[in-house]
């Protein structure tokens, strides 16, 4: 049965030792609602071919999650890193709340990124959407592609971390400010309709 609680309520962490720093770094988010979730540290994360390994072959990466298996595995070094950490950690919870999101609020999601890439807007909040970004090809709007309907998910998730970060300053945080202040009011109205999905 899914529950409603507090971000840190939802996640169970593994080792139990860093349960106080994802509980910091989950700070000031709203209710979730649904089944418990894994937070899994490992020094290190290789991803190859969708499966993630301790060592190479592949790409080294800070997190992965797996929605179907409600696990989020995150480097061990983000420890070290309290806002890197709130971060990568935020993305990745965010996944879940794609996944539940419904149709509605896709659509609107869709449709202002869609309204910002019309007015050549560059820049994203995210590593993640970035590049994804920028690899769209012309028409990708209009076929609705899977590299489109990637960085719409991706897009979602570093917004939703830059949200809750937005008063600092990040490398990756290279929206315009119009931009920014849209998606801004967007997810300000998806939080007061706290508790979301997961
Ligand atoms: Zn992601």
């Amino acid at each position: 049965m899914a529950r409603r609680v507090s971000p840190e309520g939802l996640l169970r962490v593994k080792p139990r030792e860093a349960a106080k720093a994802v509980a910091q770094a989950l700070t000031g988010l709203p209710a979730l609602e649904g089944k418990a979730v894994q937070v899994v540290f490992r020094p290190a994360l290789w991803a190859c071919r969708g499966r993630l390994q301790a060592r190479p072959p592949g790409v080294e990466v800070y997190a992965a999650s797996f929605l179907r298996r409600r696990r989020i595995y995150l480097e061990k070094n983000l420890l070290g890193d309290p806002s890197e950490l709130r971060r990568i950690l935020i993305h990745e919870i965010f996944h879940f709340v794609w996944l539940r999101l419904g149709n509605g609020r896709r659509r609107e999601w869709e449709a202002l990124l869609a309204a910002e890439l019309r007015q050549r807007a560059r820049g994203e909040l995210g590593h993640s959407s970035q590049w994804r970004k920028q690899a769209l090809k012309p028409g990708a709007i209009r076929a609705r592609s899977r590299r489109w309907r990637e960085y719409l998910c991706e897009s979602f998730c570093d917004s939703a971390a830059w949200y809750f970060l937005r008063s600092a300053s990040h490398p990756e945080f290279t929206l315009n400010k119009e931009c920014r202040q849209r998606r801004e009011r967007w997810f300000a109205r998806l939080m007061a309709c706290a508790p979301l999905p997961v």
